[in-house]
């Protein structure tokens, strides 16, 4: 089948951040004209419209923290603070002619497969049936509030980290932080300037990596502008040092590990010189096994003054402020909740039914699984964005979501050219896929007996075990033999010289 009789689908893309974006852009590029990109938010940006606490960055660093075909030359920091990405955002967005194509404030609440087609309904009450769905709804966005006893109780001010009050002034209050994650840790670093008295209520203690910020200067910046080629090696650079620390520490190199807890555990003895607070600040559970959170400033604002790391067990929120095991009442006037996300929800709550209206609930009843984390039997036609067992240690997520991208386009290219009547995993395909992953993760540092968001229910992390080549080589191509086909008909090659539009 030739170019020109190839079929043009119609797309609806579900959120507007990061992956949202990046896909309007590569439907757009393929040649796809019918899109539909609904946002239940005023702006794009997706995460980085939605955390705006304090001291929020990006602890990837910025330069590899971009789209692949947009550096950006003005990164003010090594680090990006999350305005800066934000303000990235909308300017990619913007330049690409997506913003345009944005219906904002417009969630998808039902989402139906019947007779080959998707029959969508939106929270305005609009309709649409398309052929496409693509869940780009992120991870780590439905806020986990704690099951503590009495939490409705505190008389003071009390929010969630992603839905950060700035009415609330906090210069000078005493205020209360529960959680000591990578959200909490770049909260306490700037709150530590300002408030009166600041209580961290920690659980379990964190591993802390310091990477030292850097602000760039106009000399860092000039010779990039215009320059793409210097920035993809920039960024490349980055991302070479990423995969080679980092993700293979987490992922079964013995040497990479050593290397990351020997200067993890330095940066712990080094920073903390006082023995009591040094214990306190010390996990039990090897370097990785929670999401190694990267600062520099962190052991700095826990020894100030004004603050004070409480490690007794909360038992319980009162009207004046949270009391721990010991009967200890520490008032507070502002409690934040540093409580980190359910980050199994994906795009759920959308009423979400697939193939003989299979709801989403029941065929995540068991496990939330998918195959190649982006295809989930029983939904044909549908992509899951960054969807189980898609993040890689501490990766940039922008590199992940344009791998995926890239084989939700062969797909769909398969489609049009009438290589697959639907795109639909098998389920044979799915389980096969997650044994292969289950086999890999006895080597990861995962399941080293901590408690993290990465594990599943059954206490499986939802992460990819393997290298990140690995993952790139095995997203390049579809394997179709793993795709429901009607007819076993002769596939139509994409050749590699073919520009996909
Ligand atoms: P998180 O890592 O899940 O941390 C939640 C914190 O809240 C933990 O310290 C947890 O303690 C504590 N907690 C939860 N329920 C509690 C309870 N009932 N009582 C006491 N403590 C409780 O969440 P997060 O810090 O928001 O980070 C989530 C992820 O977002 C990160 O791992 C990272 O992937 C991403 N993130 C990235 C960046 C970046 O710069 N790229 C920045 C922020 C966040 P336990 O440890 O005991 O469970």
């Amino acid at each position: 089948m030739e170019n020109n009789t190839r079929k043009n689908p119609s797309v609806a893309v579900i959120g507007a951040g990061m992956t949202g974006i990046l896909m309007a852009i590569k439907l757009r590029e393929a040649g796809i004209t019918d899109i539909t990109i609904l946002e239940k938010a005023d702006k794009v940006g997706g995460t980085w419209r939605e955390n705006t606490y304090p001291g929020v960055a990006c602890d990837v660093p910025a330069h590899m923290y971009t789209y692949s075909f947009k550096g950006n030359p003005e990164w003010e920091h090594r680090f990006a603070h999350g305005s800066e990405i934000q303000q990235y955002m909308e300017g990619v967005s913007a330049e690409y002619g997506v913003t345009d194509m944005v219906r904002f404030n417009e969630s998808l609440d039902e989402c139906h497969y019947r007779e080959g087609k998707w029959h969508l309904t939106t929270s305005k009450g609009n309709q649409m049936v398309v052929d496409f769905v693509v869940a780009a709804t992120g991870i780590l966005h439905h806020p986990a509030y704690p099951d503590i006893q009495g939490l409705d109780s505190f008389k003071g001010d009390m929010f969630h980290t992603a839905r950060w009050d700035h009415d609330v002034s906090l210069e000078g209050k005493r205020v209360g932080i529960i959680g000591t994650g990578s959200t909490a840790t770049q909260i306490i670093s700037e709150l530590s300037k300002t408030a009166g008295k600041l209580t961290v209520f920690q659980r379990t203690p964190q591993w802390i990596f310091s990477v030292p910020d850097k602000d760039y200067t106009e000399a860092d910046k000039a010779p990039l502008r215009g320059n793409q080629s210097l920035m993809t090696k920039l960024s490349r650079r980055y991302a070479f040092m990423m995969r080679h620390t980092f993700t293979a520490a987490v992922t079964g190199s013995k040497m990479a590990h050593a290397l990351i807890s020997w200067l993890t555990k330095r940066n712990l003895r080094k920073s903390i010189r006082d023995p009591e607070l040094r214990a306190k600040l010390t996990p039990d559970y090897k370097v990785g096994c929670k999401r190694l959170v990267i600062s520099s400033k962190f052991y700095e604002a826990i020894q100030r003054k004004n603050v004070h790391l409480e490690t007794t067990a909360i038992e319980r929120i009162s009207e004046k402020g949270v009391i721990t095991a010991d009967g200890n009442e520490h008032e507070l006037d502002v409690l934040i909740l540093a409580t980190g996300f359910h980050p199994f929800n994906f795009m759920r709550p959308m009423n979400l039914t697939g193939r003989d209206e299979l709801p989403i609930d029941t065929a995540w009843a068991k496990k939330v699984q998918a195959y190649r984390s982006l295809c989930i039997p029983g939904f044909p036609n549908f992509f899951l964005m960054l969807g189980p067992n898609t993040p890689i240690g501490n990766y940039s997520v922008i590199a992940m979501s344009e791998v995926q991208a890239k084989y939700v386009l062969k797909l769909i290219d398969h489609w049009r050219r009438g290589n697959l009547q639907t795109v639909e995993a098998t389920e044979e395909a799915k389980v096969r896929y997650n044994d292969y992953l289950k086999a890999g993760m006895g080597k990861t540092v995962w399941v080293g007996g901590c408690q993290s968001w990465y594990l599943d229910p059954d206490g499986d992390p939802a992460m990819w075990p393997y290298s990140w080549d690995q993952w790139v080589k095995e997203l390049e191509e579809p394997d179709l033999d793993d795709f429901h086909r009607a007819t076993p008909a002769e596939i139509v090659p994409i050749h590699p010289a073919e520009k996909a539009a």
